[in-house]
C-alpha cells in the first residue's frame, strides 16, 4: 500500500526547546497510524506540524505527494488533511450544527454537505437529537463527539485525532473507537495519538512509540501490544 504521508527527519522547535528532534513515519492509505507516548514526547507538536499550525527547524512532509511545505497553513486543510485537536475547541455559544458546519467552511456543494452533516448524525445521534442547542452543553465525550464530527465535515482524505479518548468515561472511550474503526472500514485513513495506549494500538494497523522527541520503537498495532517494554512503559505492567 501506499503512503498518503511521509515524514522524513522532522524537527520542530520551541524558541531554544527542541521538542520533535528528528522523526520518520508514514501513514499508508486505509490504515489507522498511531503515535502513542508519555506526557511531552512531541505527540500533539508532531500533529500541530502536519496541519500548518508550526513551522519546522527541518525535515520534509509529503502528504498525497504533495511536499506540505510549499502549502501555506490555510491550504492544507483543502488538500484534505483535517485535524481534530487536543482539548477539542469547539465553539461552546453556537449551535452544534454550526460547530458542524464550519468544518465544511472550504467547501460550496450545499447537498453534499447536508449528507455529511446527516452522515455525522448518523454516526453520532446524540449530535442530531441536540442539534439546535448550544454546543457547551454538551459533555465532554460528546464534544469529542463533535470535534470529529466537524474534522470529517471536510471530507479528508486523512483524519488525524489527538488523544480523542482524553478525559471520557470507559463506555465514551468505547464509542469513539467504535467510531474509528468505522471510519477506516468506510475508507478514511487515520493518524491517532492516544494516551490509552492499548485501546489505541489494538486497532492500529502500525503505531510508533514517542519519547522525548524521538521515535524509538515502531511495529504492527499487535507487536507492539505484546512488546515487553511498551507492557512496562504503557500497560502498566511490572
Ligand atoms: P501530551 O500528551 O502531554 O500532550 P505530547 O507528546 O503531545 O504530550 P507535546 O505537547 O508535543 O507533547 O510537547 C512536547 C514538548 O514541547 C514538551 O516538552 C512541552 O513542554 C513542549 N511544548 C509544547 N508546547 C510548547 C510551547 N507552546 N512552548 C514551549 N514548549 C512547548
Amino acid at each position: 500500500m501506499t503512503a498518503l504521508l511521509e515524514v522524513e527527519d522532522l524537527r520542530v522547535s520551541y524558541g531554544k526547546i527542541e521538542a520533535v528532534k528528528g522523526i520518520s513515519f508514514s501513514v499508508k492509505q486505509g490504515e489507522v497510524t498511531t503515535l502513542i507516548g508519555t506526557n511531552g514526547a512531541g505527540k500533539t507538536t508532531t500533529l500541530r506540524t502536519l496541519s500548518g499550525l508550526l513551522k519546522p527547524t527541518q525535515g520534509k512532509i509529503t502528504f498525497d505527494g504533495q511536499a506540505l511545505s510549499t502549502v501555506p497553513a490555510h491550504k492544507i486543510v483543502s488538500l484534505g488533511l483535517a485535524h481534530s485537536p487536543e482539548g477539542r475547541h469547539i465553539f461552546p455559544r453556537m449551535s452544534i450544527e454550526e460547530n458542524l458546519l464550519l468544518g465544511a467552511f472550504l467547501r460550496k456543494d450545499s447537498t453534499g454537505i447536508t449528507e455529511d452533516v446527516e452522515r455525522a448524525y448518523a454516526l453520532f445521534p446524540i449530535l442530531g437529537e441536540r442539534r439546535k442547542q448550544a454546543a457547551g452543553t454538551l459533555s465532554g465525550g460528546e464534544q469529542q463527539m463533535l470535534a470529529m464530527g466537524r474534522a470529517l465535515m471536510s471530507r479528508p482524505k486523512l483524519l488525524m485525532l489527538d488523544e480523542p479518548s482524553m478525559g471520557l468515561s470507559p463506555l465514551m472511550m468505547q464509542k469513539i473507537m467504535a467510531t474509528i474503526v468505522e471510519l477506516k472500514a468506510s475508507g478514511t485513513t487515520i493518524l491517532l495519538v492516544e494516551q490509552n495506549a492499548q485501546a489505541a494500538l489494538s486497532l492500529s494497523d502500525r503505531g510508533y512509540v514517542m519519547e522525548t522527541g524521538r521515535i524509538v520503537l515502531t511495529g504492527t498495532g499487535a507487536d507492539l501490544l505484546h512488546d515487553e517494554s511498551v507492557r512496562k512503559a504503557y500497560l502498566g505492567e511490572d
